[in-house]
């Protein structure tokens, strides 16, 4: 099966700098684009240096926007599936304080608060953190018959995002999963979060309609989050922009090209799937963000993945070995649509 990565960064282009003799910044470590520097010759009547010109136009193949297409051997998914089962067994035999990697504490979100309470005593007060949400309910059709999924049992069903939460750090797992606690991060800080998820549902929207006046929703959509009270003001100032509201839907416009590039169909998108892991009576379950059939008639996982790192061909091949995508080519080839 195809695994296809799609990641995009939608943050605005800096405009080139004029300088004051006139003429326009050639510096290579600008995060600027071809178009911009064209448009800023015109502007300021400037020759453009063609070697800049080649230079950027060499950047934007892969500064804004890049593909990975990886494929998913029988070999990879076994393996994933054979990691998560066992994964999934530590989970459901947990301690009450399950134990910290502090190896993986170096990028974690939670690390001052488990640096200051490592027994975690005091989880539930901790500053800037809040509950999260109660978990989906689940539910499998069988027939003409429902079944609903036990959720409060833990490690009866596991997503690819809680499988890698425990194999990271344990104590991470049981303070997102267990405790189900949330780390509120404010303002500005939220912004590159508040950028992908725009990013994905312009996504989704050009999904179920290729001619949505992109730049229209994500303006509605910013204005939405702001009334719900889920933007503050500086954010959401900053959001609003009109650069940076083209710079979402043009990025999302990109991605979803880049995505559909030999596909002949798109059978689902951001659809639940679950299935029952092998041998076992325990269930994995994940949303894999689309499914297509390619024009070769292989089946194909569409992941897009946006990021702030400029470096996309380097994010790409941090993705490479993710055995989430495995898994959801597994939740694909084995398992069934979930239902809530
Ligand atoms: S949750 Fe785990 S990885 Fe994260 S800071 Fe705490 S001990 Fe470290």
């Amino acid at each position: 099966m195809l695994i296809r990565y799609v990641i995009g960064r939608p943050i605005a282009p800096t405009k080139p700098k004029v300088l004051k003799s006139g003429s326009i910044s050639k510096d290579v470590r600008s995060d600027t684009t071809e178009a911009l520097y064209l448009r800023a010759c015109e502007v300021e009547q400037v020759e453009p240096d063609e070697t800049y010109v080649d230079h950027l136009r060499q950047r934007d193949l892969h500064a804004w926007v890049y593909r990975l297409d990886i494929v998913c051997t029988d070999e990879l998914m076994s393996a994933a599936l054979y990691d998560a089962q066992k994964a999934q067994a530590a989970i459901a035999k947990a301690p009450a304080l399950p134990p910290r990697n502090g190896w993986a504490c170096q990028r974690c979100r939670w690390r001052s608060h488990c640096e200051g309470d490592p027994m975690a005593t005091h989880a539930g007060q901790w500053l800037d953190v809040a509950e999260g949400r109660p978990p989906t309910p689940l539910a499998v059709k069988h027939g003409r018959n429902t079944y609903r999924i036990k959720r409060e049992r833990l490690g009866f069903v596991v997503s690819p995002s809680e499988l890698r939460s425990w194999l990271t750090c344990p104590r991470l797992w049981y303070l997102e999963y267990a405790r189900r606690l949330r780390r509120v991060v404010e303002s500005k800080k939220a912004l590159p979060r508040l950028r992908g998820s725009l990013t994905h549902e312009a996504i989704r929207l050009l999904t179920k309609n290729p001619n949505v006046d992109l730049r229209l929703e994500v303006e509605l959509a910013i204005k939405e989050l702001a009334e719900a009270g889920a933007l503050e003001y500086d954010a959401q100032s900053e959001l609003i922009a009109a650069d940076q509201v083209e710079a979402i839907a043009d990025r999302a416009r990109s991605m979803f090209d880049l995505a559909m590039s030999g596909v002949a169909e798109v059978i689902e998108y951001e659809q639940r799937r679950i299935m029952r892991m092998p041998g076992s009576k325990k269930w994995l379950h994940g949303i894999p963000d689309a499914v297509v059939r390619m024009e070769d008639g292989r089946l194909a996982v569409i992941e897009y993945k946006t990021t702030s790192y400029k470096n996309l061909p380097n994010v790409a091949d941090g993705y490479r070995t993710d055995p989430g995508v495995h898994l959801y080519a597994a939740l694909l080839q084995h398992g069934q649509l979930a239902t809530s």
